[in-house]
């Protein structure tokens, strides 16, 4: 049941329409009172009558002291700090109410990737790549949701990228050539977490980074190959392929470079 009452005049007159007479009956009431142009909306709980008076002297006695300002009403948008409602304020709200069910390792642009790639870590860091399991999981048909690499694990991005035989055996190589002591990855996270605090050098780090990148945007990359195209390269050529796209990477895009193949084909942290 609602109670509206629209006072005009004094507030003090709110007091007098729900006094005990008119609360009686009422078993939820709900009162809008309308001062000047101020709405209070206040719920009057399911509590003793004397309760319920306490509350509306309370509203009284705090609205004695609102004082209205001249001019036009605004709206203000709570999600920022200047008021203003903007696309980037609401995408933040949303990642605060889904974030705080899950942690998930900050993401970190790297200069060197290209853009195209950059974005996809950004995917695989939110679990956002079309893997069978994840389209599955969106509602799609999938014929298959096993690894078409392995024949065996389900096809979800950890396995692609991280745990599936071809992947480790790709990073083996990759780790092997850079000089890094293997570790067992169980999700691409990790690898992530990993790869943005190894070293104690920037500049390295960036290196290591881009290597990372290169190797599971190729090992993504070949997976696509063997799914639409059929066409199925063994990890020693996969691992190639890693070094070969992060060098073209550095030397197209990294303003500092000045290494040759040869070098880099060697070791990607001795040359300069
Ligand atoms: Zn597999």
């Amino acid at each position: 049941m609602c109670l509206f009452g629209v006072f005009d005049g004094a507030i003090n007159e709110a007091y007098l329409v729900f006094g005990k007479e008119k609360l009686h009956h009422l078993l939820r009431p709900i009162c809008i009172i309308v001062v000047g142009e101020i709405v209070v909306d206040v719920n009057l709980f399911q509590v003793e009558e004397d309760g319920v008076v306490q509350q509306v002297v309370s509203l009284i006695n705090d609205l004695a002291n609102v004082i209205l300002e001249p001019g036009e009403d605004q709206w203000n948008c709570t999600l920022g700090n200047r008021g203003e409602y903007s696309v980037g304020a609401l995408r933040h709200k949303f990642e605060e109410q889904l974030n705080q069910y899950r942690s998930l390792p900050s993401f970190n642009w790297n200069k060197v990737s290209p853009i195209k790639v950059n974005c996809f870590i950004w995917r695989v860091i939110q679990n956002k790549i079309p893997s069978a399991i994840a389209l599955k999981s969106r509602g799609m048909e999938t014929v298959n949701t096993t690894c078409s690499a392995c024949i065996s694990g389900l096809e979800c991005g950890d396995h692609v990228l991280i745990s599936c035989p071809y992947a480790c055996t790709i990073r083996e190589k990759i780790f092997d050539w850079c000089g890094v002591q293997h570790r067992a990855f169980q999700s691409v996270n990790e690898l992530i977490l990993f790869m943005e605090s190894w070293g104690s050098c920037s500049r390295l780090r960036q290196r290591f980074m881009t290597i990372c990148h290169s190797l599971l945007w190729n090992i993504w990359k070949l997976r696509n190959d063997q799914i639409f195209n059929g066409i199925f390269l063994n990890p020693i050529r996969g691992a190639e392929e890693v070094k070969s796209l992060a060098f073209y990477w550095h030397k197209h895009r990294d303003k500092n470079w000045s290494s040759n193949w040869e070098e880099w084909s060697t070791s990607p942290f001795d040359v300069s």
